[in-house]
């Protein structure tokens, strides 16, 4: 068609396919997805928690954009499982205090839920006792109750997703790494590596969603050089299947270091009712350094990639080493992972948790002040990288995308060519019913 336009998506994920949701909507453009996998949802997608999280221990302030797509993406997520039959478990969450230094901690998570968008009866604050009364193994001079966190498989959800898309007429190509992204003339070049060829395509716009992988392509394209990456491996363990009703929530502390990536693990609920413990958060040396084995992109130590100076910042930081250490330890040896959960929960056994699950692996952007807190969205000409999108970015990616789309089209970077036929199968019809007052761009 003449006159066409062209959107590339770097990354099949979830991120990638809810971006591409929303820009199939666009007459006149033209998406693909490229994904260097063989289908999508593989990586991070499909290596998580999988809870739908309220974002009520989330900083308004300082995660404002994280808090607002994922306190609306719970309702969309929840609209979208219920119209496909897709697993849904709304299990709820107990965030527990250890100490009762940590109950301020709880106090002001109430604070932030509102703030956040969580209404008043989705919540509540519980004592010792009330601890007791809805979780009998639990003990804890406090809690916060948020009852509609929901347990999901967002692999399931994402691949969903992404078979609408090809209804919709989003085009993907698998085995398709992007290597590299050169800005020339507002059209873009990039080279594909099938495995036999290297090939080149132009588009309008191209944005990277690649997630554990999206700042080596902001780096080719000159962006974001003064950040860089660290890994951490999330593990699980499964519980012994007799154990299944032995909490009946997910049970969750308060992260004793917030400042670093290392949350202390949790009991979680599966959708099956079945419950895991974890993650921890492991330092590894690259995106894909699975505990089950590597990726197929062997590489070596990603983590030596540039700049390294911010990489050594944390290396001589003695809190991070100390942390790191212990994370090495839970990743060793089941009676330290679960010995950590036993301050909250003492009669849990670890003889209980013998079969590891699958592990995921979180990549936190790194730069001279220390971890970055939020997902940063860089727009260089016609290229938009989207960088250290972590968790609950799995639960956010609805609103997330949507929020990235709207800023798209106030940039004028595509736009909507209303003269066209256009066919789409909507899922979110009703997404600006859920409107925040204020109107975020992201770029
Ligand atoms: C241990 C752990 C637990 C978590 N728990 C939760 C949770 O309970 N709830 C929640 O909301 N969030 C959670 N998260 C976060 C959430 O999983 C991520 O934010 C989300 O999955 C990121 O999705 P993504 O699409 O950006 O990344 P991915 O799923 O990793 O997708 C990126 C895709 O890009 C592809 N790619 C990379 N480079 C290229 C290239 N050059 N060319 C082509 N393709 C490329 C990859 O193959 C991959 O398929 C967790 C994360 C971890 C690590």
């Amino acid at each position: 068609m003449i006159g066409e336009r062209v959107a590339v998506v770097v990354g099949g994920g979830i991120l990638g396919n809810t971006i591409a949701y929303w820009l199939s909507h666009l007459r006149g453009t033209k998406v693909f997805v490229m994904e260097k996998e063989r289908d999508t949802s593989i990586h991070t997608t499909s290596r998580n928690t999988g809870m739908v999280h309220r974002p009520f221990y989330m900083n308004p302030q300082k995660k404002k954009v994280l808090a607002t797509s994922a306190s609306i993406s719970y309702y969309l997520w929840k609209e979208f499982a219920s119209s496909h039959n897709l697993p849904w478990n709304e299990v709820g969450t107990l965030e527990v205090a250890k100490t009762e230094e940590q109950v301020k901690t709880i106090e002001k998570y109430e604070k932030w839920a509102l703030i956040n968008g969580v209404q008043e009866n989705q919540i509540s604050i519980l004592n010792r006792e009330q601890i007791r009364e809805i979780e009998r193994n639990v003990s804890a001079p406090g809690g916060i109750l948020s009852k509609t966190d929901t347990s999901t498989d967002y692999g399931i959800l994402s691949n969903k997703i992404a078979e609408i898309n090809k209804i919709n007429g989003v085009r993907y190509l698998f085995n398709s790494r992007v290597m590299d992204i050169r800005s020339e003339k507002r059209t873009l070049q990039y080279f594909i590596d099938d495995s036999t060829t290297k090939r080149q395509m132009t588009c309008d716009l191209l944005i990277n969603a690649a997630g554990n992988r999206s700042l080596d392509l902001a780096h080719r394209d000159g962006t974001a050089l003064d950040k860089s990456v660290m890994y951490f491996r999330g593990e699980y363990w499964k519980v012994d299947e007799n154990l299944k009703g032995f909490v009946s929530r997910n049970i969750y502390s308060v992260a004793d270091n917030p400042e670093f990536p290392f949350l202390d693990p949790h009991l979680i609920v599966r959708p099956n009712g079945t419950l895991e413990i974890g993650p921890n958060a492991v330092p590894v040396s690259g995106p894909e350094f699975y505990r089950e084995g590597m990726g197929k992109n062997k590489e070596f130590f990603p983590i030596l990639k540039r700049p390294l100076s911010p990489k050594i910042n944390l290396l001589l930081n003695p809190q991070f080493i100390k942390l790191a250490m212990g994370e090495w330890k839970s990743s060793l040896s089941q009676r330290e992972m679960i010995g950590r959960v036993n301050s909250f929960i003492p009669n849990m056994d670890f003889r209980k948790a013998k079969v590891r699950g699958f592990s995921g692996i979180r990549g936190s952007l790194v730069d001279k002040h220390g971890f970055v807190p939020e997902t940063i969205v860089q727009n260089k000409e016609n290229c938009l990288h989207v960088l250290n999108y972590n968790s609950p970015g799995a639960t956010g990616s609805p609103y997330f995308s949507y929020l990235l789309y709207n800023s798209i089209l106030k940039n004028g970077l595509l736009e909507d060519n209303k003269g066209q036929d256009h066919i789409s199968h909507e899922i979110w019809k009703d997404v600006d019913s859920y409107n925040t007052k204020s109107e975020l761009l992201l770029f």
